[in-house]
């Protein structure tokens, strides 16, 4: 069934001339495959399309169909603007600045403050991609084999692999549905999950020796120097806290992520009951129960001491 939002979004579609599609700040599979998955049927469809990732596209995403055409910036005039797998427009950077409100935001945060024209945010959803996913048909668009595989990334991602809680039998139905269109599933969960350069180890490195734990809790941080002296290109954690998370025992995992003398991103992940998405709103930032992060202004001490006296009070009501 056709739901109203969705003859709404066909019909943004459909009279779009020139679409400025964007995602979040340090982008992971879900931004780059959202971000892929829907730019590619547009422009199969004859639209002109820019795709927009302020922090550019990570190299292992260099491999989907249609990576080479993501711009830094917006690059020129448009008439349609639609945000992927961000939550707020802070997540989209700065690349938005001074431009009216998107006319789509397409998600599936708990968190999303619904700041498009249109909302399709769906926090069931275990990927952005998921929702594009099942969405496109009904806005008469066609995934092909290059786009089905850039949404398996978006999935594979976000459930790291089909095992985070919010991987459900639908998640499994699609992506075995996009794996029919022509996705490469070993290679997309090689790129996306398993490949590492030798500077992401040596990050890991320098954020593991500084491990520190009390209890259920666990936390360490990769300052701007760890990321120097890996010689890391990115401003992300390199997944580093998935291995952590991967520790038996723990409720609550936090690392901390220095972006600039003043400023800290954080990202928090919980067992299944502790729902560290409030936290993480708390701090100007969002997520999902399980997963959430958020950039905090502060330096490194200021912060490390403010998100964990807020993390302990959490678990101390639990
Ligand atoms: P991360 O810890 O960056 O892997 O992110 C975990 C989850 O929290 C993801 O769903 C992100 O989209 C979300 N998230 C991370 N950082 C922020 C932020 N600054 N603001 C809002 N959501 C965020
Ligand atoms: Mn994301
Ligand atoms: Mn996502």
């Amino acid at each position: 069934m056709t739901d109203t939002i969705d003859l709404e979004i066909r019909e943004l579609l459909q009279n779009a001339r020139s679409i400025v599609i964007v995602s979040h700040i340090r982008p992971d599979a879900d931004a780059v495959g959202s971000l892929l998955g829907l730019g590619l049927p547009l422009l199969a469809a004859g639209k002109q399309v820019q795709l927009v990732l302020q922090d550019g596209l990570p190299e292992k995403y260099a491999f989907l169909t249609g990576a080479d055409r993501v711009e830094r910036s917006i690059q020129s005039g448009f008439d349609t603007l639609i945000t992927v797998d961000c939550s707020d427009l802070k997540r989209t950077g700065s690349v938005l600045a001074g431009l009216p409100a998107p006319d789509l935001n397409i998600d599936h945060h708990q968190t999303n403050v619904n700041f498009g024209r249109i909302n399709l945010v769906e926090a069931e959803a275990s990927a952005t991609a998921l929702v594009l996913a099942e969405h496109l048909p009904m806005w008469g668009l066609m995934t092909d084999a290059g786009a089905a595989q850039c949404l398996l990334a978006g999935i594979l991602g976000d459930t790291i692999g089909f095992r985070t809680s919010g991987t459900d039998s639908k998640t499994l139905r699609v992506a075995a549905d996009l794996m029919d269109k022509g996705a490469n599933l070993p290679l997309v969960y090689r790129q996306t999950l398993l490949s590492r350069s030798i500077p992401e180890l040596r990050y890991w490195g320098q954020g593991l020796t500084k491990i520190q734990h009390e209890g259920p809790l666990l936390w360490s941080v990769l300052t701007l120097d760890d990321r120097i002296k890996a010689v890391y290109p990115e401003n992300d954690d390199a997944d580093l806290i998935n291995l952590l998370s991967s520790v038996s025992g723990l409720l609550v995992v936090v690392l901390f992520i220095q972006q600039a003398p003043d400023r800290v991103k954080v990202s928090w992940r919980s067992a299944e009951g502790i729902d560290v998405s409030t936290i993480a709103f708390e701090f100007g930032g969002g997520g999902h129960s399980a997963a959430a992060g958020a950039d905090v202004e502060g330096s490194l001490d200021e912060v490390v001491g403010q998100v964990l006296k807020r993390t302990k009070q959490l678990l101390a009501d639990f």
